[in-house]
């Protein structure tokens, strides 16, 4: 299996490859030639599977350039009982007989970031031995919160890699800071911005395209490569769990085989309804695909309207991983529904970068439609939601799932539709501690990691293990770096 640009389809490279660059030289994003199809038997033979299995299947399907064996052997590591805090790995929990939820926090970060994060340096550790580099990766990421500390985990002690995680001093929450600073490994780094997320994220863009500097890191031995999830090997270990939630609903009963059920995604970089898309395209009996956005509806707008328009207000919300106007990964969906014209794509992007606006074909409008619905809520939404699931099921869930939550109940409501839904759980609650105290009636008592004991007082849900044994970590870093200093921090990092 080969991967095109979505910019350009005479850019045609294996998958090891695909891995190792993350993104195409001409800016496109890769993405494979071919959608391969899954029938009743694949399924059938997966229901009765551990996740690990399930996923070295899915995989393989895809990283042609890697045996199922090698696959297997990631899995196992990835998604083990010393990451995850189930064997399950992803859990579907029923609500009700129509409802269920998918919960993707069971790993060593509480943030469904993990559940790629796991498995990504694996792929890149692999792909660097198959295409005979002999430079080390540099991996650099801005964070606004959860990818820096998955990204970490994942690639802690990896030979042959090295991390650097920016984030902005004041922009995440106190249990993702003290998540960050505590962080194990010879081999990460973590900086402070003086700025918001904009600011490191820019701050990073310049490194990477900076020649200067990637000279000189050459020279030194080093070659620089992302984490975000523009990377292939961040969307397809996502493809998984969705293939893996329809099996256990089929071992549970819940669904007949051919059965349709529909996906609802809290929604920020387009990465995971986008796998969820690939699922569906794979031939997972699938219906609706509905997105969810936080006041940040820029995607909402654009499934309704066919107009992607980013010049509008950005709202900073207690669902910050959501806090985003350029989803990137809507790219490879519309290479997807224009028939894989590269032309045209290309052309909706330079528009963004131009005039942060394009409008897309009348035939991709009807396909949106077809597939998708969008729908966005507020913050007293989104905080009432959490209360509603506390006192209706007794359920705990994070601020980024109720925005999901809420979403699905509008589009029911919408749509009178009854077909089976699965709303996607993507962080623990425990991760945004002050938001779900105040939203069910609490009034946090301070502000840092002793949250965590009051929100499991008055909840009796248990802390994730790796959170509560943050309070007796020693803090390994304190750097702290203005904008224009970062430069200096990667080229101190990479002596
Ligand atoms: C990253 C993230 C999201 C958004 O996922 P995308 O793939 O960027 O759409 C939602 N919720 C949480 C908790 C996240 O960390």
């Amino acid at each position: 299996m080969k991967y095109l640009s979505t910019r350009d389809k005479s850019v045609r490279i294996g998958a090891a490859e695909a891995v190792k660059m993350g993104l195409s030289r001409d800016g496109g994003l890769l993405t494979p030639e071919a959608i391969p199809q899954i029938d009743e038997d694949f399924l059938k033979g997966l229901v009765g599977a551990r996740y690990q299995e399930r996923a070295a299947k899915v995989m393989g399907l895809y990283l042609t350039d890697y045996t199922e064996e090698e696959l297997l052997a990631f899995a196992e590591n990835a998604y083990g009982p010393e990451k995850f805090d189930t064997a399950a790995v992803a859990p579907v929990r029923e609500v009700d007989k129509s409802t269920y939820c998918l919960e993707l926090w069971h790993g060593p970060t509480s943030a469904f970031k993990d559940m790629a994060l796991q498995m990504l340096p694996q792929l890149l550790s692999a792909a660097l031995g198959k295409t005979g580099e002999d430079k080390t990766v540099c991996i650099l990421v801005a964070t606004s919160g959860d990818t820096g500390k998955a990204a970490m985990e994942g690639f802690a002690d990896v030979p042959q890699t090295k991390i650097m995680v920016f984030y902005p001093k004041n922009g995440v929450s106190a249990v993702q800071e003290a998540q960050m600073v505590t962080q194990e490994g010879a081999n990460v780094g973590v900086c402070a911005v003086v700025g918001n997320f904009d600011d490191a994220q820019s701050g990073v863009k310049r490194i990477f395209s900076d020649v200067e500097i990637r000279r000189t890191l050459l020279e030194r031995g080093y070659i620089l490569s992302s984490a975000n999830s523009i990377n292939w090997g961040r969307i397809l270990p996502q493809v998984v769990y969705y293939i893996s939630a329809y099996c256990d609903l089929l071992r549970g009963g819940a669904i007949t085989m051919g059965e349709k059920v529909n996906f609802c995604v809290p929604t920020g970089n387009f990465g995971d309804i986008l796998a969820a898309y690939y699922a569906k395209r794979m031939g997972l009996p699938v219906g609706k695909l509905i997105c969810a956005s936080n006041r940040n509806d820029v995607l909402t707008d654009f499934l309704r309207t066919g107009v992607y328009d980013r010049n509008r207000t950005f709202h900073t919300t207690m669902s910050p991983s959501m806090d985003i106007l350029v989803s990137s990964n809507l790219e490879r969906l519309l290479f997807d529904l224009s028939g894989e014209n590269d032309t045209e794509v290309k052309g909706y992007m330079e528009k963004l970068g131009k005039e942060g606006r394009y409008e897309v074909s009348g035939a991709i409008k009807e396909a949106l439609r077809e597939q998708y619905w969008g729908g966005f809520c507020d913050e007293a939404g989104t905080a009432a939601t959490i209360a509603e699931y506390q006192q209706k099921y007794g359920y705990l869930i994070d601020t980024h799932t109720a925005v999901a939550a809420n979403v699905m109940e509008q589009y029911r409501h919408a749509t009178g539709d009854k077909t089976l839904t699965v709303f996607v759980s993507t962080a623990s609650p425990y991760k945004f501690c002050n938001h779900v105290l105040s939203a069910i009636g609490e009034t946090p008592r301070g502000d840092g990691v002793e949250l965590l004991d009051q929100l499991h007082e008055v909840s009796g849900v248990t802390v994730p293990r790796r959170l509560a044994a943050l309070k007796g970590k020693v803090r390994r870093f304190d750097l702290t770096a203005e904008k224009t200093e970062m430069e200096q921090v990667v080229l101190d990092f990479l002596r």
